[in-house]
């Protein structure tokens, strides 16, 4: 197959491949780019890869930066973008079942493909436009199957993480996992365990906000993924709830927990724990423990100004949609009308300031002022005193 017309962001990047071929070296562009560029979706990062090691590449371009030297990918500088190049390596040990011992650099692109995941992720683009496909990729690309390049068993033996990103990739794209990809991740789940699970995190997010993400999540599920996975052992029948609702998306990471957490029936201080336990960012954790706390408010229909206040905007999207998803009652023209009618969006817009409140009561620094504050917070945002300096002036005068 030869792709006639290379989209611009493969285009921009020619020059570089020229460059490696002029210094004497093969380069090819490989990876996601070129899977999602046959598939018609748009691309992001062009990744490239070269026969040239990587000191050699940093003597052909001017800019470089030593991204993952060890591992043979350095990130070129070339006009306005930047490029990793990976020189073509094989994999070899894998005693821990996630990394290999050791990394060798080779010439030959077929034996760097053979190291890829799957066969729709082993396909790469030369200059003109020609797709060297080693693997049957087309094929699978076609008919829409993840398939392991080689023997599916040992390649999740050699890193398991690729089960993840199997059913990742399955929800991203809305594929199928080929059977015996499949069967080999159902038989090899457990290794899972081995995976830290940081990275277990990064990939089952993607899932959750992949536009198919009840099919991953649904092989997530059967190929026995979830029983390996932090907070997740024994929870397959309330998971599984996920699957029965409207396939919508998750605006969010933290709508994805959230709904995970309420198909799990979970308190907020056991939701948090899972959280914790995924290690999720701070700040998503609280983010998502507060919309957790917003649902059960609307759901009881127990809720007042400051709590739509304390949600913020941006948090009041994803509480709608999860509403939906769940068949919570959301008077959405009566709450949008009550958060237009909010007169602050933080403790920012108040009329006054810490300062003014010393020098209106003639106080000295200290917590009290924050008090002031808070109270002042209060009865904007409920609309009994207005936010304008005279009146707060005087509302703290009147105490
Ligand atoms: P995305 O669109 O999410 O970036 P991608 O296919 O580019 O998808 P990356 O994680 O960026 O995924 O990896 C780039 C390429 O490196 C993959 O297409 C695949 O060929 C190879 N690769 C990445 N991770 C693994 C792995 N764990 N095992 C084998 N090959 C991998
Ligand atoms: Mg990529």
């Amino acid at each position: 197959m030869r792709i006639e017309q290379l989209p611009s962001d493969f285009k921009k990047a020619l020059p570089v491949l020229e460059e490696i071929e002029k210094a004497g070296f093969e380069a090819y562009f490989v990876g996601g780019s070129v899977r999602d560029h046959i598939l018609g979706l748009s691309i992001h990062d062009v990744d490239i890869a070269t026969s040239a090691y990587p000191e050699e590449i940093k003597t052909i371009f001017k800019r470089t930066v030593d991204t993952g030297i060890q591992h043979g990918t350095v990130t070129v500088l070339f006009n306005e973008d930047s490029y990793e190049i990976t020189t073509f390596r094989t994999e070899s040990g894998y005693q821990d079942f996630r990394r290999p011992d050791s990394v060798t650099f080779v010439r030959s692109l077929e034996d760097d493909l053979k190291r890829r995941d799957f066969t729709i992720n082993a396909l790469a683009v030369d200059r003109n436009g020609d797709v060297i496909d080693k693997f049957d990729g087309l094929t699978d690309l076609n008919k829409r199957v993840i398939r392991a390049v080689g023997k599916a068993e040992e390649r999740f033996h050699e890193d398991a993480l690729r089960m993840m990103r199997a059913v990742r990739f399955q929800s991203q794209l809305d594929f199928t996992v080929e059977e015996q990809t499949a069967k080999a991740i159902k038989d090899n789940a457990h290794l899972l365990e081995k995976i830290a699970v940081e990275r277990i995190r990064e990939e089952f997010i993607k899932l959750m906000l992949g536009r198919a993400w009840q099919i991953g999540f649904a092989d997530f599920l059967k190929l026995d993924l979830s029983e390996y996975c932090p907070s997740f052992k024994g929870q397959r029948n309330n998971l599984e709830k996920l699957l029965d609702l409207d396939n919508e998306l998750f605006v969010d990471e933290e709508a994805a927990w959230t709904a995970i957490g309420y198909v799990m029936n979970l308190e907020p201080n056991q939701f948090n724990k899972m959280l914790r336990n995924w290690k999720v960012s701070n700040k998503s954790r609280e983010t998502s423990v507060a919309t957790d706390k917003m649902i059960r408010h609307f759901k009881d229909g127990n809720f007042d100004v400051w709590d739509i206040y304390r949600l913020g905007v941006d948090n009041f999207d994803r509480v709608k949609s999860l509403c939906r998803l769940f068949d919570i009652e959301f008077d959405d023209a009566n709450l949008t009308q009550k958060v237009v009618n909010i007169p602050i969006k933080s403790s920012r817009d108040l009329a006054i300031t810490g300062n003014d409140i010393i020098k209106i009561l003639g106080i000295k620094p200290g917590p009290k002022i924050g008090n002031y504050m808070s109270d002042i917070e209060h009865k904007v945002v409920e609309g009994t005193v207005y936010n304008n300096f005279d009146k707060l002036k005087e509302y703290l005068l009147s105490k």
